[in-house]
């Protein structure tokens, strides 16, 4: 395999790098590398990087930027007239990346290892794949942002002891793996454009992703938009314009406010001078100073959303601050003074090394596209999943639809899970899948993101359903879901951008695996409801909740636990599941039944 190139996909910047004599060296494609992710067009001619940007304020219905923040959605874009998809965007600003870069580097670029947002779900996963395919590229890994700079600077940090991290090809003597200080753990803080992520790390021999939390629509546009804010409310009260829907004022007022954002990152107060803000009636000025406190105080809430998940992290990785061996700022907002001093509080400034935050994420994909073909072998990348995945089922009181987590949030990717689930009725023709992501026991809250259903052989009820998910390297999900003994199986492929497209890969049968096989034609009939699936140990802890103590609830509750043990084990250690789960379902059952009498003789008393 040829070299790898890692990419920093990023909602303003983009960035290329690759290894070279085992570091890791920024391309420099614009200048220094740092690569505007905008598209323009003029007249026919497609500009990418910072001429598109050079042309955004001006021409900004001709001009497309922050496309990562669309990535797994069905929003269309425009530009001359025709209408693109994110991932055609995205695709353009990988191309013009790898041709400049094939420019610096005389040599083809064909493999890249993309780095997204810990948080994207897969739908913003699969969008950034499919963009590198129609970039023509070989997408040969998708990795957290956060993961690759601390792979950055643990690579630098391993070889080179004390980490210059401003220059990656710092010299220094190369301590053995075995010489390094030992485990620690890490925090990176990743604030960028458009996205905030934070993930807290394990950082040995192996880079161990424990926790992984953030926010997909919080970053620097945002904290941009609050000067637009003012400036637009200052223009309405001097010279009565409403220009909030005038695209080319607040084109041209983004460009401006950004630019005063940045220079408060240097200086205590800016003046805001600006004479040629296009208005539907000739052009308007502003005028006005903006204080770095008053900046701060303007976008508190948006920090304080920061530090919110800087706690729910460390509280989720079960590590307190004084834990954080390193907190790593990441992203072009981290240079506002503001973020490293409310870190400060929290962590101390001993514990913040100087990373260079725009240019670490791309040399991290770099070190992992060279750890994949083999250049670079010494860390190797646990991931986790980001959020927990789940499959719809109906609560025990038949009362509502929860969501029965398979996968949970923060399991080490790649990772395969199955869970066994239960049909309703008897004879239930089928069972309606559906797959959600998010945290939340009720799927209202959560993201649906794919579904089909599993058509039955006719079966008693709480005949048991096998519902495995697969989530791969880059994030991707798979499901697998099988009537056990009956030969019914039905594999999904999902695509959550397209529900439509959530269909199986077709109804198949197991060949060979025909016991209990009643070969009866069965109509398929998806009714609202009645076939949805339930999951075995949830109705049985439900059940054990409801019931007085006595003999029968102690027995249910053993032959829970013995087949909750049995689940883990995998059947290993002599353990039976099936045999388990049949002696569980029917001492349900015959709970059900007490239940039901209980009921009868209750309905006729009255
Ligand atoms: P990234 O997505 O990591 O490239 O970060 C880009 C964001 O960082 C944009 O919102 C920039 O305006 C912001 N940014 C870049 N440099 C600075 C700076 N010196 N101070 C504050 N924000 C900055």
């Amino acid at each position: 395999m040829g070299k790898i190139y890692g990419i920093d996909l990023g909602t303003t910047n983009s960035c290329i790098s690759v290894l070279q004599e085992g570091r890791p060296h920024i391309i420099p494609v614009d200048g220094n590398g740092i690569v505007p992710s905008v598209v323009s067009l003029d007249g026919t001619n497609l500009l990418v990087g910072r001429k598109a940007w050079n042309r955004a304020a001006a021409f900004p219905e001709q001009t497309i930027r922050s496309v990562k923040r669309l990535m797994g959605t069905m929003e269309k874009l425009t530009l001359g007239g025709k209408e693109y998809e994110p991932e055609d965007i995205s695709a353009m600003i990988l191309r013009y990346l790898c041709d400049e870069a094939h420019k610096i580097e005389g040599r083809e670029i064909e493999n890249v290892v993309i780095t997204v947002p810990a948080y994207f779900s897969d739908a913003q996963r699969r969008a950034t794949m499919e963009a590198g395919k129609r970039a023509g590229l070989a997408v040969e890994r998708i990795i957290n942002e956060p993961t690759a700079a601390a792979l950055f600077y643990d690579h630098v940090f391993a070889s080179y002891g004390e980490p210059d991290l401003k220059n990656s090809s710092a010299k220094g003597s190369r301590p053995a793996p075995s010489q390094r200080t030992g485990e620690e753990y890490a925090l990176v803080y990743d604030l960028g454009g458009g996205t905030f992520d934070v993930s807290v790390l394990r950082m040995g021999e192996i880079i161990e992703v424990l926790a992984s939390t953030g926010d997909t629509h919080l970053g620097g546009d945002d904290f941009d938009k609050r000067i637009v804010t003012r400036i637009l409310r200052q223009i309405k009260e001097k010279d009565g314009l409403d220009l909030e829907d005038h695209v080319p004022a607040v084109a041209r007022l983004n460009a401006v406010a950004e630019k005063a954002k940045i220079s408060l990152s240097e200086k205590a107060s800016v003046r805001i001078e600006e004479t040629h803000i296009p208005a539907p009636k000739g052009n308007c000025t502003v005028s006005m100073e903006l204080s770095r406190e008053e900046f701060e105080s303007m976008t508190e809430d948006f920090v304080d959303r920061t530090v919110a998940s800087v706690e729910k992290a460390m509280e989720e990785a079960q590590l307190s601050a004084e834990k954080i061996g390193k907190v790593l700022l990441v992203g072009g907002m981290t240079r506002m003074p503001v973020i490293a001093a409310r870190l400060e509080k929290i962590f101390g400034s001993a514990r913040m090394p100087v990373v260079d935050p725009d240019l670490s994420v791309a040399n991290g994909a770099a070190i992992q596209g060279g750890i994949i073909s083999g250049e670079n072998c010494e860390q190797i990348l646990v991931d986790v999943t980001p959020h927990t995945l789940s499959l719809e089922s109906i609560s025990f009181d038949f009362e509502r639809l929860e969501c029965a987590p398979i996968i949970p949030r923060n399991t080490q990717i790649p990772v395969t899970r199955a869970r066994t689930f239960g049909t309703v009725s008897y004879h239930q023709k089928a069972a309606e899948l559906k797959v959600y992501q998010g945290e939340s026991h009720f799927p209202e809250d959560n993201t649906l993101i794919g579904e089909t259903y599993l058509e039955l052989a006719p079966a008693e009820a709480h005949c048991p359903i096998v519902v495995e998910y697969s989530y791969d390297l880059n994030g991707i999900v798979h499901m697998v879901a099988e009537q056990k003994g009956y030969s019914r199986k039905t594999e999904v492929r999902i695509d959550s951008r397209n529900p439509q497209l959530f269909s199986s890969q077709g109804l198949k049968e197991i060949e060979g695996d025909t016991e209990n096989e009643d070969e009866e034609e069965i109509e398929v009939e998806v009714e609202e409801g009645a076939n949805a699936i339930n999951f075995v140990t949830q109705h049985a802890r439900n059940m054990l909740s409801k019931m007085p103590a006595g003999e029968k609830k102690d027995v249910l509750a053993e032959t829970l636990a013995r087949y909750e043990r049995a689940l883990l084990d995998d059947g290993d250690d002599g353990n039976n599941v099936d045999e388990i789960e049949d002696e569980l379902l029917s001492l349900m059952e015959e709970e059900i039944e007490v239940a039901d009498e209980d009921a009868d003789d209750n309905a006729d008393e009255e």
